[in-house]
């Protein structure tokens, strides 16, 4: 069973697809984790951000993991665990011009294809149930006001304990920007999959995003 959960910035996705992979024993991949690591690489190796020649070659010396560490699904480079780093601002300023380039989109979709070939999957991003799984038996499309987004990141940086000088309103704008990159750019946009179910999480709480998702999920295994 595929469950691709895609929508903008800090909707709430790798939150609830956490906890719907747990109650359901499937695995969880985090693909935004996976592009955050690409440009961690580039930033390390000291290549622009816009050099995919460079990041490419990059990416073939750093292989990217995810291993389990105390019961959390962390993201490594090489040997080393990188969780924590790929949280940076300075990551998540350039992150959508590396995760822009043909030919790293290429790479990671080969990549999270190959991690959901055998297994039952919760996979969150923006084109996972446009591209990388458009035949996932569940789709859903996660949207929030960009104020409540802002506030989650906010609170989500705190929680990590991330330093970060950015008010909730220059938050709210970095992520306006980088949904407007994420959806403007060529290759495999962010954009609401035809048969994905949307639902606003503006106003409801983790749980009960969790339940209407798992209702889908019923739903779809009836029809199986
Ligand atoms: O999900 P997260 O906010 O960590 O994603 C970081 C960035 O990775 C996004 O803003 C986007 O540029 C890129 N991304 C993507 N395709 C995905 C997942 C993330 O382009 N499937």
């Amino acid at each position: 069973m595929q469950v691709a959960i895609d929508g903008p910035a800090s909707a709430g996705k790798s939150t609830v697809a956490k906890i719907i992979a747990q109650k359901l024993s499937f695995i969880y991949i985090d693909t935004g984790a996976m592009y955050r690591a690409c440009t961690l690489i580039a930033r390390d190796t000291h290549l622009d951000y816009g050099d995919e020649p460079g990041i490419l070659q990059a990416l073939d010396s750093n292989e990217i993991t995810f291993r389990t560490v105390a019961g959390q699904q962390d993201i490594f480079i090489g040997s080393k665990n990188v969780s924590q780093e790929i949280r940076l601002p300075e990551i998540s300023a350039n992150v959508s011009q590396v995760s822009a380039l043909a030919g790293v989109r290429q790479k990671m979709v080969n990549l999270q294809r190959k991690m959901a070939g055998q297994v039952s999957v919760v996979m969150d991003g923006r084109d996972i149930g446009t591209t990388v799984l458009p035949h996932a038996e569940v789709k859903i499309f996660l949207v929030a006001s960009a104020h409540s987004r802002a506030k989650r990141r906010f609170l989500d940086l705190q929680q990590r304990g991330i330093k970060s000088d950015k008010t909730v309103e220059q938050i709210e704008q970095d992520i306006a920007e980088r949904d407007y990159k994420d959806s403007h750019r060529e290759v495999s946009p962010l954009k609401k999959a035809a048969d994905a179910v949307e639902i606003d999480t503006t106003n409801m709480t983790i749980s009960q995003v969790v339940e209407e998702i798992l209702a889908e999920i019923k739903k779809s295994q009836k029809k199986l």
